[in-house]
């Protein structure tokens, strides 16, 4: 990964192989960063994806076996019991320009992943949410 810092943003780069959520998590550690908005784009291998069933009060994971543009990759930084907790999202196309989208647990890089990472002014916590079990942001 390569990083460079433009005032309070980070513009990083990803490179083939680097798990884009483990790579981003020991970033904001390694930065101290408790609470960041995260953009990106690029392409990955092998997606694990998340859909929450309410029903179930729980994460539904399926990996997708290939390769991926990723359109889109939003979400956030915060603090979950002291440590950085991502918690992002994606859309991803497929070889026929099919969107696949859900909540990222973890993909490969393929090519790259470009990633800006905007630092909030102060820590972003998360609490459980007694209804549905999901740690939620407390703004
Ligand atoms: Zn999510």
């Amino acid at each position: 990964m390569k990083e460079r810092a433009d005032g309070s943003v980070w513009i990083l780069r990803l490179d083939p192989g680097d798990p884009i959520v483990r790579s981003l998590t020991s970033f904001a550690a390694r930065k101290k960063i408790g609470g960041a908005a995260v953009s990106g784009i690029g392409s990955c291998r092998n997606p694990e994806l998340g859909f929450f069933e309410m029903g179930e009060k729980s994460y539904r994971f399926r990996t997708l076996a290939g390769d991926f543009e990723i359109a889109s990759l939003t979400g956030n930084v915060s603090l979950s019991e002291g440590k950085p907790f991502l918690h992002l999202h994606v859309v991803l196309g497929d070889a026929e320009s099919q969107a696949w989208a859900g909540h990222l647990r973890e993909a490969e890089v393929l090519a790259a992943c470009e990633i800006v990472l905007t630092p909030l002014a102060a820590p972003l916590g998360r609490a459980v949410d007694p209804e549905t079990g999901i740690k939620r942001i407390e703004p």
